[in-house]
């Protein structure tokens, strides 16, 4: 309001109360400056507060002008100005402090950018607009410094076009402060023109100078002094801008110094061509260092933009590796195990694919823990590594499961291989002072020429699983029997499948006998199959396709509840028997297992005590959750009194220990353990008594299997064998044949 009021007055006021109303508005100035940084705590307040100082410092000047003028102390206006000019790096300092954000180059670009323009503007200033007075005037060599005020304006405006160039007119604040700087250097030019022509200040300098300090103190007081405005991010978006101004400022430069060195050349001292040829020559300076730095920046740009690039192709590489490694052991994976085996293939390269799958991996993790399981998998792949020779590929394929592609090696070196990873995998190993054994099952499958990558592998785990099911810790080789077999079982388990509904499944009675008075006291029901219009089918040849697809569920669970009924019958005609199922491990893995049997008890009116269910020793032994829920099976159908019995005694390879722990009241002695008649096989001999004592110590019931001649159960009954199922007594039979022998008072005459 002030200046605006100022402004409007200054025309009709005298000199004395002009000088008054300026010195007003620069205190006002002062104070708004101040009150502003105060209001909108700029981020950067030191350059407003020195741009307060500048005013200050006018303020002061000015007062300080007036008295020594008016004291006559000083004479020449030389000394006075002096004091003026004290002024310009006050304000040009604030200017320079100001601050705009960004890159640190683009600040020197702002700086070099309003120099060339300052710089070519300067040349036009001074032919078109001063030198004319400047050499009417005469001056005398010690006056030439009056011109320095404008000049020294044009540095001022430079610096305020800086950030004007730089924040792109994004912030009002700025833009004033740039216009009032612009009006300054109209003013003193406006002045300086008086003073040549032995002028007072003409009106319009007092109205720019009110106009340059209205227009300071808006700037202070608008909101966006407060942050300093960011530059404008892509340069390249300023350079298409800039550059028409550089042109056409790099072009006019030298022509209207050319013109004006051309029309005035008669009257031409070294006075006046020294603005226009410096003010070029600084264009062109500045021209130079503007190129060297973009061209720096360009550069720095190429270098980032390599070092992207190859940083780029580091990370596709390492993003390959991974993809085609294992992480825990840094093995290739399947994937790259692929990628070789086909090339291999597609070379008609000799050789073959191992694949070692360990054992026990699953108990060792379920045991000890996740950190120990991995530790296993390092030692185990180190183990692997030294027994692979060079030029073989050693892979991880999945957890525990390892591949060798074994290249350029004979049919009989591949075996070798084999053989020497099977024996390799049998030294325990020790982790984190667990002792562990960990062996493995070895498919191999040899490379023919003509196979595809994919049937390589399909029959390389077809041979480990036979390898598995063999017993483990072996290595099996792939022969085309083997897919044959795999076929057959499909075929059967297909077959099997409606077997039960179309009532081709039988349930067959061995007689059980107590050896001490040789009467039949049970049966153990055994399933045979009977196809429509075939031969009567063993369980052998078709109970492990069933165990592989599950199906032994439901035919296991047939088999209990046919035997129970058939036995349970018998009970209820008043012939006491007790019958022994088999039961799979795939069954025990059910979670309502034990629900089932005692829903069967309870549907057939079987006691429990007539039930003994028939398990293998692998069901027990390993550890893991499977285990655990198959125990806890076991201990609640005995704790409603049902037995159980460990079928094929010491065909397994599990220690004896356990015998002690599990939940089980009988041991059946496989039949391999009978003693050959005529060989006198003492060797036979000495293990079934210790068989029969270790049972007896640990209050087990014995039965002997596979009981075929007189002799072996007269050596049973000297051992002190409970019982005996053999063809000596008698074969599997149907029901009613077994019901009818067990009526028999005593075990007259052998059935066969
Ligand atoms: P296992 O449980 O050990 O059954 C005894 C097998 O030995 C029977 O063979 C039986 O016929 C045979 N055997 C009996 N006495 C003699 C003998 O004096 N000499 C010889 N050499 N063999 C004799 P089978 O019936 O062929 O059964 C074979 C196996 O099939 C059984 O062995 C059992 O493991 C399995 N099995 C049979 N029925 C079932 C069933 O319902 N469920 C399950 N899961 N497995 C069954
Ligand atoms: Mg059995
Ligand atoms: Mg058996």
């Amino acid at each position: 309001m002030f200046f605006i009021a100022a402004m409007a007055a200054i025309p009709f006021l005298p000199a004395g109360p002009q000088g008054a109303v300026q010195l007003l508005g620069s205190l006002l100035i002062v104070v708004i400056l101040l009150f502003g940084v105060r209001l909108h705590r700029p981020r950067f307040a030191l350059g407003w507060r020195m741009l307060a100082f500048a005013a200050g410092y006018t303020v002061v000047s000015n007062v300080a002008w007036r008295v020594l003028q008016q004291t006559h102390v000083i004479g020449t206006s030389a000394s006075v100005d002096l004091l003026y000019y004290t002024i310009y790096p006050a304000l040009g300092a604030a200017l320079a402090v100001l601050p705009v954000q960004g890159r640190k180059e683009l600040r020197f670009a702002g700086y070099v950018e309003a120099g060339i323009i300052t710089s070519g503007a300067l040349v036009v200033w001074w032919t078109v607009l001063v030198d004319p007075y400047v050499s009417e005037a005469k001056l005398a060599p010690g006056e030439f410094h009056v011109v320095a005020f404008p000049m020294l304006d044009m540095v001022i405006f430079a610096l305020a076009l800086r950030l004007l160039l730089l924040g792109g007119g994004r912030s009002l604040s700025w833009l004033m402060l740039m216009v009032s700087m612009g009006a300054l250097l109209t003013g003193d030019t406006a002045f300086l023109i008086a003073l040549l022509g032995d002028h007072g200040p003409p009106l319009v300098s007092l109205e720019c100078w009110m106009l340059a300090s209205a227009l300071i103190g808006t700037a202070a007081l608008h909101p966006s002094m407060a942050g300093a405005p960011p530059v404008q991010d892509a340069d390249e978006a300023r350079d298409i801008g800039t550059s028409w101004i550089y042109i056409g400022t790099v072009v006019a430069t030298p022509i209207m110094s050319g013109i004006f060195l051309l029309t005035e050349r008669t009257r031409l001292g070294v006075g006046d061509i020294i603005v226009p040829v410096g003010a070029t020559a600084l264009t062109a300076a500045l021209v130079v260092a503007r190129m060297r730095q973009l061209n720096m920046v360009t550069r720095r740009h190429a270098t980032a933009l390599q070092n992207s690039l190859s940083m780029e192709a580091e990370l596709r590489e390492e993003l390959r590796h991974r993809a085609q490694h294992d992480s825990l052991t840094g093995l290739p994976n399947r994937e790259l195990l692929y990628e070789r085996l086909t090339s291999a293939l597609a070379g008609e390269r000799a050789g073959a694919l191992i694949i070692a799958d360990l054992d026990a991996f699953k108990e060792v993790n379920d045991r000890f823990g996740h950190a120990v399981g991995d530790e296993l998998l390092l030692v185990a792949c180190r183990r692997l590594a030294e027994a692979v020779p060079g030029g073989s590929m050693l892979a991880r394929l999945d957890s525990d499961e390892f591949a060798v592609l074994a290249e350029g090696l004979d049919p009989a070196a591949c075996t070798k291989l084999g053989e020497r990873i099977l024996s390799a995998m049998r030294m325990p190993f020790e982790v984190q002072a667990h002792q562990l054994f960990a062996t493995v099952s070895i498919g191999l499958r040899e490379l023919d020429s003509g196979l595809l990558t994919g049937d390589v592998l399909r029959d390389a785990y077809m041979a480990l699983h036979e390898a598995k099911a063999a017993g483990r810790d072996q290595m099996t080789q792939f022969q085309h029997s083997l897919s044959e077999k795999k076929t057959e079982a499909a075929r059967t388990v297909e077959r099997l499948r409606g077997a039960i509904e179309r009532d081709e499944l039988i349930v067959h009675f061995q007689p059980l006998i107590r050896l001490a008075d040789e009467r039949m006291t049970g049966v153990e029901a055994l399933i045979r199959w009977q196809p429509q219009g075939e031969a009567m089918v063993p369980p052998d040849r078709f109970i492990p396709a069933t165990e592989d697809s599950g199906l032994i569920v439901p035919i296991g669970a047939w088999v209990l509840r046919r035997a129970c009924e058939v036995v349970a019958g018998w009970h209820r005609a008043q012939h006491a028997a007790v019958v022994s199922v088999n039961v799979s491990p795939r069954q025990l893995r059910e979670l309502d297992f034990a629900a089932q049997v005692l829903s069967v008890l309870s549907d057939t009116g079987l006691s429990p005590a007539s039930l003994i269910l028939e398990i293998t020793e692998g069901v027990l032994v390993a550890s893991g959750m499977v285990t655990e829920q198959a125990i806890r099976h076991l201990v609640t159908l005995r704790a409603r009194g049902v037995r159980v019995a460990v079928d094929d005694f010491g065909t397994g390879y599990s220690s004896l220990a356990y015998l002690r722990d599990l939940p089980i009241d009988l041991v059946k002695i496989d039949k391999s353990f009978m003693p050959v008649p005529g060989e006198g096989d003492q060797a036979a001999r000495t293990m079934v008594k210790a068989i029969i004592d270790l049972a007896a110590g640990l209050n087990l019931g014995t039965i002997a299997e596979g009981v075929e001649t007189a002799e072996q159960v007269a050596l049973l009954r000297e051992l002190g064998c409970d019982r005996a199922q053999g063809f000596y007594f008698a074969r599997p039979l149907p029901a009613e044949q077994a019901s009818s022998l067990l009526t028999n008072a005593s075990w007259g005459s052998r059935v066969s």
